[in-house]
């Protein structure tokens, strides 16, 4: 080592921009800038070697601050920058910045790339070895970065009492590609061990270390350079970032080191005699760079925020004292034996020159002791003996180290070899104890803290394992809870389906009753029927005697017109005594005339029984007309009927899957229950044995399972709650609804009835007239063929009663009297009056005749008409007879499949409620929640289609 210089830290102000979120809340850019080297905060000028603003570019920093450490490195110098100032004040973005953008690369890339450039425009004969380690210190323990195994490094002195980190990864690099690798490991290692980076690279101070040695091959002449680059922790106070507890620990452990490292620039700027570089990791790894050989260079890095403020204050005031650190620096040559040897002629010259200056002074203490005064040209001269060892040799460097004095060798004695030997090997003894010791000190460091670790660990297992313990024992609480929950809907549910059930036993017994009726309806038409089939054989009866009763009128006709003609042979055998059969005559005629009359009220009595028989006939037909209506209404309300108690059937149907898909999830749900029992004793078994790991793991898994089935069974069984509900409330008003609708038809069915013997009784009454008006028709044509059959004998009579009279007259001639001529007269115009009675009344009967007769056709008309009616009225009967039976059969057929469909399933709900299938886990009861809503709604499509199917 030669050539020492004292040279000044240097130290360099670098402002950052605002940034976005300074620039969104309306901070103030507080620093004015004077010259390159001055800044002005609140009016206060801080002094610095320079100044950068904000608009400095990297490339710029760099040209004007890390350029020149290069080739100092290179010449065998040691050289370190630090970047210190708060969080996000621009620390990392100095020393690295974005690694492979050429304009925002920062200091380090530069610096590397520099080196090798350096390198390649060097003497050939140079041999290079460049060596790189990355290591950060966090919470004064040292971790490399570049071995994570290696967490906590300690730090040793080497031969030349020059502090190292011990056993760090020193990797060699022969481009600069390799070392950008290198830092690109290390970034990435540092960021895998943490969670949070930002937060840990504000709190670590990370260091880069590039080792160069150099050898001439030529001369042999050897230099070594080491170059730290070092990103420090944020430097802001503990209280602005809100810490507590271990935070604030950390944050002061931090401090520590920061302020360690603020201690040691002031005892250094004081001029101090003890500087306790031992304090910390950091400041023991950078002795060298504080106060010691190297050309030190402080990037002061500071936010130009007015939010930022008195920490900014705070920096540029660490950046002022650091400036007065002054450095001692030299070559770190390693001395070739001649130089060895020049050097000891020297020390031993000096060590004359030092003896002499000793004795000198002495001699002169004596004087003084004795009493004699000195005079001033005799006194001992401080400077002149300085020059003169100065004239020797320059002063040895780092001798101001108290702990160096006190390890070197003692002064003043001459040193034989043996002694010589036997202190280097106590030396070499010594520092094997000491590296022994810091072995012992790290290795028991380390021991303590993964013990503290594991306890750290072990705590935190504790009070998670404890937290799981509270809330496993709160989940199996609110399972148990659940599980009573469940209970208590299953037995809703039960009774639910014992309401359904009631309420289908209801609705069997009404399509029951429905079932009656129709075969009481159908009873009542076939009774109709019968009624109907009696009336027809009656009237074919009455026909056969109304032909009867014609042909024995006829024939008591035909006696009658032989009495007759008897009559008129005896009349006309009879005309001798005239005068005596005159009165019988009389009498004839008279019994005719009553006869005629008779006849004529008989005819008049006809034509009103003929009038009422045609009004009834008009109001037969009206009322005919008025039954086809009202059995059409009939025939219309039975099939609404049955379209009612189609649908009912269906919902019986639905209510019936539902009812299934309830028990099944009642089956379900006892299932679980069961498991979940088996389950908790299984977990009660388990917790003895096994882990709680392992226990919670299973039992997580478990609840978790379960929690899920649970939830989904509770939705499913709501879900199928609420429809069970609403069909309930749907039947219901369905059954209102049918029920009204039956009282209705009753009321209909009874006024049918009534209208059906009513027309029934009209039918008979309508029979019984028309049977007698056909009588009457007879009999008026049997009367008026005898009345014409007389009115010809009487006709007859009289005209042989003329010739008689005539040829009576004749041959008589005068005999005969006045008297009688008179009484004859008179007689004649007796009978001839009563002639004229008997044509006007034979007209009369005529015209009466020649009338019925007319009506006879409309009569016949209407009677076919009113048969027509009688026979659409019996096909119709019969229609609805058959409906009514086919209805009948079906809902029998309905009956019996309702109830076949019923009893298996009780059968099978008695048996497999008792039945607890085995549910292993991951295994879904009963599928997926999906899969049984397909199923389920799959399965009542193809009920309704079923039943469809039934009733079509
Ligand atoms: P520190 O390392 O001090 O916590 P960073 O270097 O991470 O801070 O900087 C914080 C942010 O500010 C980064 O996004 C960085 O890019 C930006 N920044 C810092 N200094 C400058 C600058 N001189 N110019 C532009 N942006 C900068
Ligand atoms: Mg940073």
């Amino acid at each position: 080592m030669t050539d020492p210089a004292e040279t000044c830290i240097k130290v360099i102000c670098r402002f950052r921009p605002l940034n976005s979120s300074e620039v969104a809340r309306g901070d103030k850019f507080i620093p004015k800038f004077q010259g390159d080297d001055c800044v002005q905060i609140g009016g206060k000028p801080y002094y610095f070697d320079r100044v950068f603003q904000s608009n400095t570019t990297q490339v710029q920093f760099y040209n004007a601050v890390a350029q020149k450490i290069v080739s100092d490195v290179l010449e065998g110098y040691n050289g370190t920058i630090f970047a210190y100032g708060q969080t996000s004040s621009g620390k990392t973005h100095t020393m690295e910045g974005k690694l492979h953008d050429p304009e925002l690369m920062g200091v380090i890339p530069r610096i590397v790339q520099d080196i090798f450039n350096y390198i390649y425009s060097m003497d050939e004969n140079l041999e290079f070895h460049i060596k790189v380690s990355y290591f950060e210190v966090y919470l004064d323990k040292i971790r490399d970065l570049l071995d994570v195994t290696k967490t906590n490094l300690s730090v040793h002195e080497d031969k030349n009492r020059v502090p190292y980190v011990k056993g760090c990864t020193e990797q060699f690099v022969c481009s600069p590609d390799e070392v950008m690798q290198v830092i690109e490991e290390g970034k990435n290692n540092r960021s895998v061990a943490v969670t949070n980076m930002n937060e840990h690279s504000s709190r670590s101070h990370s260091i880069f270390l590039i080792n160069i040695k150099q050898e001439n091959t030529q001369t042999g002449h050897k230099l070594t350079g080491k170059l730290y680059l070092v990103d420090l922790a944020g430097s802001e106070k503990v209280g602005k970032t809100g810490a507590e507890g271990a935070v604030l620990e950390e944050a002061k452990m931090i401090n520590k080191s920061l302020s360690s490292l603020g201690i040691v620039i002031s005892a250094l700027a004081e001029g101090s005699s003890f500087i306790p570089y031992r304090d910390s990791k950091m400041t023991r790894i950078l002795q060298d760079s504080l106060g010691g050989n190297c050309r030190t260079t402080m990037v002061i890095c500071c936010s130009p925020s007015s939010f930022n403020d008195s920490e900014t204050r705070s920096t540029l005031q660490f950046g002022q004292r650091a400036k007065t650190v002054k450095n001692t620096v030299c070559l770190n040559v390693e001395l070739t034996a001649e130089q060895w040897k020049s050097k000891w002629e020297k020390e031993k010259e000096k060590n004359k020159t030092l003896k002499n200056t000793v004795t000198r002074l002495e001699n002169e203490i004596n004087r003084w002791r004795n009493g004699e005064s000195v005079p001033v040209e005799e006194q001992f001269d401080k400077e002149k003996a300085k020059a003169e060892v100065l004239a020797l040799d320059p002063p040895l460097n780092n001798d101001k180290t108290p702990t160096k004095v006190a390890l070197g060798p003692p002064p003043g004695a001459p040193l034989t070899d043996a002694e010589r030997q036997k202190y280097e090997a106590e030396m070499a003894k010594l520092y094997q104890q000491l590296d022994d010791k810091d072995e012992e000190i790290t290795q028991q460091s380390q021991l303590v803290e993964t013990l503290k670790e594991q306890l750290l660990d072990q705590g935190e297992l504790l009070t998670s394992s404890r937290l799981d313990h509270d809330t496993l024992q709160t989940e199996l609480n609110r399972l148990l809870g659940e599980n009573e929950a469940s209970k208590g809907e299953v037995k809703e549910v039960l009774q639910a389906l014992e309401e359904l059930a009631v309420n289908y036993d209801q609705k069997t017994q009404e399509v029951e009753d429905r079932a009656k009726e129709f075969e009481a309806l159908s009873e009542e038409l076939n009774e109709k029927s019968s009624s109907l089939a009696s009336i027809d054989s009656e009237l074919q009866k009455l026909k056969e005697m109304t032909n009867h009763q014609k042909k024995r009128v006829t024939e008591m006709m035909s006696s009658l017109l032989k009495d007759l003609a008897e009559i008129g042979i005896a009349v006309g055998n009879n005309d001798i005594k005239q005068q005596e059969s005159s009165g019988l005559v009389d009498e004839e005629f008279t019994v005719a005339r009553l006869y005629i009359s008779k006849m004529k009220s008989e005819v008049k009595t006809m034509v009103k029984r003929s009038k009422l028989l045609e009004s009834s006939q008009t109001e037969n037909a009206q009322k005919m007309e008025a039954m086809e209506t009202e059995a059409a209404a009939y025939q219309l309300r039975i099939s609404q009927h049955e379209a009612k108690i189609r649908s009912l059937t269906d919902s019986l149907q639905n209510v019936e899957q539902k009812k299934r898909q309830l028990e099944e999830n009642v089956d379900l749900l006892n299932e679980e229950i069961v498991q979940i029992k088996t389950q908790e004793k299984v977990n009660a078994t388990e917790n003895k044995i096994q882990s709680a790991n392992e226990v919670k793991d299973a039992v997580e898994k478990q609840i978790q399972f379960h929690r899920e089935s649970h939830q989904r069974q509770i939705s499913s069984l709501r879900d199928q709650l609420d429809n069970k509900e609403k069909s309930i409330t749907e039947l219901q008003d369905l059954n209102q609804k049918i029920m009204l609708e039956q009282d209705r038809l009753r009321v209909e069915h009874d006024k049918l009835k009534a209208v059906d013997q009513e027309k029934s009784r009209q039918l008979q009454e309508l029979m019984m007239q028309q049977d007698r008006q056909e009588q009457a028709r007879q009999d008026l044509k049997g009367l008026e063929e005898t009345v014409t059959r007389e009115l010809q004998t009487l006709h007859n009579l009289r005209r042989l009663f003329v010739q008689d009279l005539i040829s009576r007259v004749k041959k008589k001639g005068q005999m005969d009297s006045d008297k009688s001529i008179a009484a004859q007269k008179q007689k004649i115009c007796f009978l001839e009056d009563n002639l004229e009675q008997l044509s006007r009344a034979h007209k009369q009967l005529r015209e009466d005749n020649a009338k019925l007769r007319g009506e006879i056709p409309k009569m016949e008309k209407r009677l076919q008409a009113t048969a027509e009616r009688v026979r659409a009225l019996e096909a119709a009967l019969k229609e609805a007879k058959e409906n009514a039976a086919r209805d009948r059969d079906r809902h029998q057929q309905e009956m019996e499949r309702i109830k076949d469909t019923v009893k298996p399933k009780n059968m099978g709900r008695r048996m497999s409620a008792q039945i607890a299938k085995p549910i292993r886990p991951g295994q879904l009861p009963g599928g997926s929640p999906a899969l049984r809503a397909k199923f389920v709604s799959h399965g009542q499509a193809g009920g309704v289609r079923e039943g469809y199917d039934s009733s079509s």
